[in-house]
């Protein structure tokens, strides 16, 4: 009785762990977020602590998380050192390492962070450990499946920076009061096309906050803001912070 016993219960864990591996290879086929499952990983070109630079949460300190990669190549990007290479962390790990400077406000970045599909599970584990979490993505990613804790900063990337074929408009109904639209402008034409675009989608009122930043080098600050303040638009003019604090050196 014993034996047969024993093989009943060899038998039920041998089903046990047929029926978890297949799970978990069908889960993770059909994009299903299995961070608890398995030590699911991301790659990750920094992790460290700052000023929020801009949007809505400007000056507050923040632990920043930067993904590596992104799929675009926009003419003014300053963050091109995450283009490539990256250290690849577990998610308990960046979780760890992020906990290490007892934050209230977590920035995951990039590069394109959504570009990772594993980007969608730490953004809900950094919400349920209870951060102030916001998400910058160029808006060329679907963002159906990011956490509503989250506050998307969201780019409508303009003619000038050579990405506009990019946007993803699907992702604008998605848009609600926690989360921002952000246009960099490069040029008097940028500005009539973000302003054309504002009032098409009614961004104003769809997002918390829309965002015109200049792009450094090729409009001057103070042109942009004459633009904005003949035509009152109903748009935040904003300056990076921590390129007037920090020059934009990596890790601030
Ligand atoms: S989306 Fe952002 S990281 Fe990617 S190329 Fe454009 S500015 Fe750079």
């Amino acid at each position: 009785m014993q034996g047969w016993a024993s093989k009943s219960r060899r038998f039920w864990v041998h089903c046990a762990s047929f029926v978890n591996r297949h799970l978990k290879h069908y889960l993770s086929s059909s994009g299903f977020p299995i961070a608890s499952m398995t030590q699911a990983s991301l790659k990750i070109t920094e992790i460290f602590y700052s000023l929020q630079g801009e949007a809505r949460t400007v000056g507050l300190p923040t632990v920043f998380v930067r993904l590596t990669g992104c799929p675009l190549r926009c003419g003014y990007c300053d963050s091109e050192y995450a283009f490539y290479g990256g250290e690849r962390l577990s998610l308990d790990e960046i979780l760890a390492r992020v906990a290490r400077y007892h934050p209230r406000h977590v920035c995951v970045t990039g590069g394109e962070p959504m570009a990772q599909r594993e980007c969608v599970t730490l953004l809900k584990m950094l919400c349920d450990a209870g951060y102030g979490v916001s998400l910058e993505t160029s808006g060329a990613m679907p963002l159906e499946d990011v956490d509503p804790r989250v506050s998307k900063v969201m780019d409508l990337k303009t003619p000038g920076s050579g990405e506009v074929g990019r946007n993803r408009w699907e992702n604008i109904p998605l848009l609600g009061e926690q989360d921002q639209v952000k246009f960099v402008i490069c040029n008097r034409e940028d500005y009539e096309w973000a302003r054309f675009k504002l009032d098409e989608y009614e961004l104003a009122s769809r997002a918390g906050e829309v965002l015109f930043s200049p792009s450094h080098g090729q409009v001057k600050p103070v042109e942009l803001a004459e633009w904005i303040l003949a035509d009152n638009l109903p748009v935040r003019f904003q300056l990076q912070l921590h390129k007037l604090l920090w020059n934009d050196e990596p890790g601030h």
